[in-house]
């Protein structure tokens, strides 16, 4: 059997610091313009690394931790617009099936349609699912979220009780700043619960080299007008928080 090893990937550089301080005989390997932190996570061989941003970024990081640092599982953690009006800033997803809502090979494949792997959604691993699901639980149960998380800060950015939801995530190259760019998806894909830039992208390499994985995504936004300005701050304040504490649940129950 191959020694398990952990790949974690996260979007945000400030993401990766706080699960990069869990790491025990840390060290660094440069290749590309991206730095692999490798060591141990009570005891399992890890390797974490910022992903950047855009499709084509994160999939030639992790095709590099596939190959150079044999990864046999990937998590993946980030920052998301909301697409589903249910959901709210501070809420999480995870997601249940990815999907690249830029692809467009028609007359070739239907609209959405991966070229060559007859695929449309990329799924995650049911087993991954149910881990995932319950370590975010256990960070979203309110007195464990207020232990982490200064009371100011859930105030500043009227994060009261977050919920976890499990369902579709949209990728593409697109930063959604618009109402009608957001209109537009939802009246293409009508099912989807948050967009962002990676994780579809993420999800088809592991899909192709066979590794499980789970992406999970951090509501900043509304994916609207006011996008780019909700997420810096709440970037260095909640995301970042919540990647690391989700990290330690999920690490806590493999
Ligand atoms: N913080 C950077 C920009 C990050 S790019 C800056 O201000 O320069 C956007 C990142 O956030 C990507 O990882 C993307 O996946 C995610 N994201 C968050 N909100 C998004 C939105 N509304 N549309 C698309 N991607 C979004």
């Amino acid at each position: 059997m191959k020694n398990r090893v952990i790949g974690i990937m996260g979007a945000m550089p400030e993401e990766i610091e706080g699960v990069v301080a869990l790491l025990s005989n840390c060290t660094q390997t440069t290749i590309g313009k991206r730095t692999y932190f490798s060591g141990q996570i009570n005891e399992i061989e890890t390797v974490v690394v910022f992903s950047r941003w855009g499709k084509v970024a994160a999939a030639t990081t992790v095709t590099t931790l596939i190959h150079k640092f044999n990864i046999t599982e990937l998590l993946f953690t980030g920052v998301a617009g909301a697409i589903n009006a249910e959901l709210k800033i501070g809420d999480i997803v995870l997601g249940k099936r990815l999907i690249q809502h830029d692809m467009d090979a028609r007359p070739l494949m239907p609209r959405f349609e991966i070229p060559l792997l007859s695929k449309t959604y990329l799924e995650t691993d049911v087993s991954y699912l149910s881990i995932a699901s319950n370590a975010i639980k256990a960070l979203l149960e309110t007195k464990s979220l207020h232990t982490v998380i200064g009371e100011q800060d859930l105030i500043e950015f009227n994060i009261s009780q977050p919920r976890l939801f499990v369902g579709d995530i949209a990728s593409g190259d697109q930063f959604f700043s618009k109402n009608e760019q957001k209109q537009h998806l939802i009246s293409q894909l009508p099912n989807i619960l948050c967009v962002e830039m990676e994780g579809a992208a993420v999800a088809q390499v592991c899909y192709e080299y066979k590794i499980p994985f789970s992406i999970i995504r951090t509501i900043s936004d509304v994916a609207d007008d006011h996008a780019h300005l909700d997420f810096p701050s709440f970037i260095k304040k909640i995301s970042s928080t919540y990647a690391a504490q989700i990290i330690k649940n999920i690490f806590s129950a493999i």
